[in-house]
C-alpha cells in the first residue's frame, strides 16, 4: 500500500494513464477492476481519475459509476470534490451538483474559486435564482466572491436567468474588471434586447475582443436593425467566421438575400474559412430568389473543400435545388447523403410536391417509413399537398387516414387545408365545406382559403360569397380574398357585382401585393415587377415580348383579359397582361440565354390564367423548356404543356 502511494506520488502507475486514454465507460470499469485488485482504488490520486472521466463524459451510467468510486473517498481533496459537482452540472439532473455542493460545505474541503463555474452553472441549467444567490452568499462568507474569475461567473448566471439588473449590480462593484466581465454583462443586456445599453457599454470598454464585438452585431442582427449592425461590422478590426455568419443571417432573415450572397463573395477575400452555418444561410438566401448558379457554384465549393455534409446542410442543399427548380439535383444530393435527417427526408418530399410528381412523393414516403424514420407534422403536410397537386384523391384521403390513426398525429389547420384543397379540386365541394364545419378552429383563413379556390375553378358562387364572407370577416384588408371573388364574377359575367367589390376594396383601402418574377442569368439574379422599365435592357425586353405575342397569337393565344382588375380598355388590359412579371422575365431570358438552356423563372404570387396559356405556348413557340415556381407550386412548361396538367 505505502508502496503503491509513493509510486503514485512520483510517476502515475501505468493502469492510471489506461484511464486517461479510455473512450468507453467499460475501459473505465476494467481498470476500476484492476485497481480495486491491487488497492490502488484507495489513494485518493487514483480514485480521482476514475471520477474525472466521468466528467468529460456527462451521461448517467458514467456518473453513477463515478458516484459510487467517489462515495468510497475517504477525504476527497477539491479537485475530485470539483470533478463530480462539474461532471453532474453538465449532466441531465444538474440538481446533485447543488446537493454535493452542501455536502462539500460541510466537509473538510471549502469549496474554492473553481467550484464556483460549475455550481453556477447548475443553478443557470435549473432556472435556480434562489439557489444561485444562496451560493453567490456563501462566496461572500468564504472570501472567495473576491475573485474576477468567481464575479464573471455570477454575472453570466444572472444574466443566463435573466437578472439583468443583479448581473450589472455585480459588474458595477467590480474593483477591476477584465474584457471577460465586460462582455459577460454586454451579452446580458443583448439577450433582453437591450441594445442602447448594450451599445453604450460597448462603447465604454476599454479593450474588446472579437466576441464583444460578435455579442453586439448579433443583437443589432436579431431586431432586425441590419444597417446598424453592418456599420460596426464595418469598423470592426478583425471578424471571425462567427461574426461573418451573424451578418450573412442577419440579410438572409431581412429578406436581404443578395447582399447575404455578395457578403460571401468579400468573406472569401478575407481568408475567413466558412462553416456549416454560413453554407446553410447562403443556402437558403439562394432558395429563396431562385439562385441556381450560385447554389451550384456553393454546392462545389463545398465538395472541393471537403466540408461534411451534415444532416442540416444535406436538408438546405435538397431545399436550394428544388426551389430553384432544379428537382433531378435535389434527388441526386439526397440519395448520396447518408447524414439524413427526418428534415431532408421532408425537405425532399416537399420538393417532389411542389413539383407535382404527388406518385414520387409517395413512394419516398413509403420508403421513409422502412428506413424507420418516424414521419411528423411537417412530413403529413408535404404528402397532403403531394396529393392535392397531383389530383391523387383516394390516396390523401388515405394518407390523412393513417397520420391520426397509425401516427397518432392530430391533424392542424394545414393539414385541413390540404384535404380542402384535394377535394375541393376534385369537385368533391360538399364534401370540403363538410370538413371545414367540422373543423375546430374556423378562424383560421388557411382552409376558407383552399375551400375559396375550390369555388372558382368550380364555378360556385354562392359558396364563394359564403366563404368570402367568413375570410372578410376575419380580415377585411384580405386582398387576395377581394381578387378571387372578383375573378369569379367575372368569369360568370356578373359585372354589377364585379364593382361591387372593387368599390368595397376602394374603401378599406385594400392594396394589391405587387408581383414580381426573379430569374437567374449567368449568375445575377434579375428582378422585375408588372410594367417595370427601370431594367437597363427594358426597350430590347418590351420589344421580344411584343414578338412573343405575335409568335404566340398565329398559334391559338387569346388573351384572358378576365384576369385585370381594373376598368380599363380592352387593348390596354391586353398590353397590361402582356407586362406580367413572368412574361418581362421570360422575355429577359429569351434574349440573354443559350438557347438549349432551361428559362427558370421565380414568381411571388400565384401566377394568373393568362400567364399560364401564355407560358405554356411560349414553351411550344420557342422550343423552349420553361420553370416557373409561383406561391404554390412549380410548372415545369415544355412543348405546349405544363407538368400541372393546368390544376393549380
Ligand atoms: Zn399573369
Ligand atoms: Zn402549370
Amino acid at each position: 500500500m505505502l508502496a503503491l502511494q509513493m509510486a503514485a506520488n512520483s510517476s502515475p502507475p501505468p493502469i492510471l494513464s489506461i484511464i486517461d486514454m479510455s473512450n468507453t465507460l467499460s475501459e473505465v470499469q476494467q481498470a476500476h477492476a484492476h485497481m480495486l485488485k491491487t488497492g490502488l482504488i484507495h489513494t485518493t490520486f487514483a480514485a480521482s481519475r476514475i471520477v474525472a472521466f466521468a466528467a468529460t463524459v456527462s451521461d448517467a451510467q458514467t456518473i453513477a459509476h463515478a458516484r459510487s468510486v467517489f462515495d468510497r473517498i475517504a477525504t476527497p481533496n477539491s479537485y475530485t470534490w470539483n470533478t463530480i459537482i462539474r461532471a453532474y452540472a453538465n449532466s441531465a439532473d444538474p440538481e446533485n451538483a447543488i446537493l454535493l455542493f452542501h455536502q462539500m460545505l460541510h466537509s473538510d474541503v471549502l469549496p474554492d474559486k473553481f467550484t464556483y463555474p460549475f455550481i453556477l452553472k447548475a443553478c443557470s441549467r435549473l432556472h435556480g435564482f434562489e439557489e444561485g444567490r444562496q451560493i453567490h452568499a456563501t462566496s461572500v462568507k468564504t472570501g472567495v466572491d473576491s475573485d474576477i474569475f468567481v464575479q464573471n461567473t455570477l454575472i453570466h448566471m444572472y444574466a443566463s436567468l435573466g437578472h439583468t439588473r443583479h448581473a450589472y449590480c455585480l459588474f458595477d462593484r467590480m474593483s477591476e474588471r477584465d474584457v471577460i466581465s465586460w462582455n459577460a454583462i454586454l451579452s446580458a443586456f443583448v439577450a433582453r434586447g437591450l441594445m442602447e445599453q448594450a451599445r453604450r457599454l460597448f462603447d465604454q470598454m476599454p479593450d474588446r475582443n472579437v466576441e464583444s464585438w460578435n455579442f453586439v452585431i448579433s443583437g443589432y442582427v436579431d431586431l432586425g436593425l441590419i444597417d446598424d449592425a453592418q456599420s460596426l461590422f464595418d469598423g470592426m478590426p478583425t471578424r471571425d467566421v462567427v461574426s461573418w455568419n451573424a451578418m450573412i443571417t442577419g440579410y438572409v432573415h431581412a429578406g436581404r438575400f443578395r447582399e447575404a450572397l455578395e457578403l460571401f463573395g468579400i468573406m472569401q477575400n478575407a481568408e475567413v474559412r466558412p462553416d456549416n452555418c454560413t453554407f446553410v444561410n447562403l443556402l437558403s438566401a439562394c432558395a429563396r430568389i431562385g439562385a441556381l448558379s450560385q447554389g451550384e457554384w456553393i454546392h462545389t465549393y463545398i465538395n472541393k473543400n471537403e466540408i461534411q455534409i451534415d444532416g442540416f446542410l444535406a436538408t438546405a442543399l435538397v431545399d436550394m435545388y428544388s426551389k430553384c427548380g432544379s428537382i433531378e439535383k435535389a434527388l441526386r444530393v439526397f440519395r448520396d447523403t447518408s447524414k439524413k435527417d427526418i428534415s431532408t427526408w421532408n425537405s425532399m418530399i416537399a420538393g417532389l410536391s411542389t413539383h407535382g410528381y404527388g406518385e414520387c412523393a409517395l413512394r419516398l414516403f413509403s420508403e421513409m417509413l422502412m428506413d424507420e424514420f418516424a414521419p411528423n407534422e411537417i412530413t403529413f403536410i408535404s404528402i397532403l399537398s403531394a396529393c392535392s397537386h397531383a389530383g391523387l384523391l383516394h390516396e390523401g384521403r388515405r394518407v390523412f387516414e393513417l397520420m391520426t390513426e397509425v401516427h397518432g398525429i392530430q391533424p392542424t389547420v394545414e393539414h385541413y387545408g390540404c384535404m380542402v384543397d384535394l377535394l375541393g379540386r376534385a369537385g368533391l365541394l360538399n364534401e370540403a365545406q363538410g370538413l371545414v364545419s367540422a373543423f375546430p378552429c374556423k378562424d383560421s383563413p388557411v382552409v376558407w382559403e383552399s375551400l375559396l379556390a375550390a369555388c372558382r375553378s368550380h364555378g360556385n358562387i354562392e359558396l364563394a360569397e359564403h366563404v368570402a364572407g367568413q375570410l372578410l370577416e376575419l380580415n377585411p384588408q384580405d386582398n387576395a380574398c377581394y381578387v378571387q371573388l372578383s375573378n369569379i364574377y367575372e368569369s360568370a359575367g356578373r359585372w354589377d357585382d364585379v364593382r361591387e367589390v372593387r368599390e368595397k376594396m376602394r374603401k378599406e383601402g385594400v392594396r394589391k401585393e405587387p408581383g414580381c418574377s426573379m430569374i437567374d442569368v449567368d449568375g445575377i439574379v434579375h428582378e422585375f415587377s408588372a410594367g417595370d422599365r427601370s431594367h437597363p435592357q427594358a426597350d430590347e425586353i418590351y420589344r421580344k415580348v411584343d414578338e412573343m405575342k405575335t409568335r404566340i397569337r398565329s398559334i391559338g393565344y387569346v388573351p384572358d383579359t378576365s384576369q385585370v382588375l381594373f376598368e380599363i380598355g380592352e387593348d390596354e388590359k391586353e398590353s397590361a397582361l402582356l407586362w406580367h412579371s413572368e412574361k418581362l422575365a421570360i422575355a429577359f431570358g429569351l434574349l440573354n440565354s443559350g438557347e438549349d438552356m432551361t428559362i427558370r423563372i421565380i414568381k411571388n404570387l400565384k401566377m394568373c390564367g393568362d400567364c399560364h396559356s401564355a407560358i405554356k405556348l411560349i414553351s411550344r413557340a420557342y422550343g423552349r423548356e420553361i420553370v416557373v415556381r409561383d406561391k404554390n407550386r412549380f410548372h415545369h412548361f415544355k412543348n405546349g404543356c405544363c407538368s400541372c396538367n393546368d390544376y393549380w
